[in-house]
């Protein structure tokens, strides 16, 4: 038995995330989104759920219910991805675009690692979570991180492998100096600004100057990130070699011990 149809329907929006059709569709009927799950007997409690995969069973009764073909249902989640591209895509929210979201939308392309602003409105999109606030974000960063993100689309975009790898490896780096542990594809969608900005920003860091940018800090890292340094350079032991030499150039520069022996 198919549930009725909605007292009230709304129309979706280009690139609009089901999950957020569905909040507003369960707003325009006064009730909250596990309600409306249950009223159209979907087994889910989050509608988040269904943004990747919606079976033809569900896509047909939230067709039903709001008065619409379940070709458009279907159009509102992820079409199918390159692994690569799936790596860097969020299975929750993780960043919105304040203007939009006070509208109640959710959109698709929010849940990119790359995206940085919002492609509706160009409000910069800003992370769920965060210890710093918007204003404590300093300018040069915010223009260094929206850089990478645009790197890090090509990087995924891209046909080969290298450009990414080279791109998650600036990433393995950051992390390292930030202490912040796990999978560097996680950590360019991480909620916390501070996280993700400076993993951002690395990218387009590493693009100028890899090896110096790699080489100063190293002189003066802890175990930990040294252990870091060398996991995100260890398939390439020449990398590792150079940014050794240049480390140990830098700290021979530096020593006033190097200027007492010339004398
Ligand atoms: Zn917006």
């Amino acid at each position: 038995m198919k549930p009725h149809p909605l007292p009230k329907t709304v129309a979706p929006l280009p690139d609009e995330l089901l999950s957020g059709w569905l909040s507003r569709l369960a707003a325009a009927n006064y009730c909250d989104d596990a309600e409306l799950l249950a009223h159209l007997r979907i087994d889910t409690a989050h509608g988040t759920a269904l943004d990747f995969n919606v079976d033809a069973a569900a896509a047909a009764k939230i067709a039903n219910a709001a008065r619409v073909n379940p070709d458009v249902v279907r159009s509102l989640t992820f079409p199918a991805m390159t692994p690569r591209e799936a790596s860097l895509t969020a299975q929750m929210p993780f960043q919105h675009c304040m203007q939009c979201a006070r509208e109640g939308l959710s959109l698709r392309h929010w849940r990119r690692a790359w995206a940085f602003d919002c492609q509706v409105c160009g409000t910069r999109l800003v992370q769920t979570l965060g210890k710093l606030r918007e204003e404590q974000i300093s300018g040069k960063l915010i223009y260094r991180a929206r850089r990478g993100a645009e790197m890090l689309e090509c990087a995924a975009r891209s046909r080969g492998p290298k450009q990414l790898r080279r791109a998650m490896r600036a990433v393995t780096f950051a992390m390292s100096l930030k202490t912040f542990r796990g999978d560097p594809s996680f950590a360019v969608q991480n909620p916390r600004s501070e996280v993700r900005l400076f993993c951002l920003a690395a990218i387009a860091a590493a693009r100028s100057h890899p090896l110096a940018k790699a080489a100063i800090v190293s002189k003066s890292i802890d175990d930990y990130a040294r252990v870091a340094l060398l996991r995100a350079f260890e398939k390439e032991p020449r990398l590792l070699a150079a940014v050794d030499h240049i480390a140990q150039r830098c700290a021979r520069n530096r020593s006033p011990m190097t200027a007492v022996s010339h004398n």
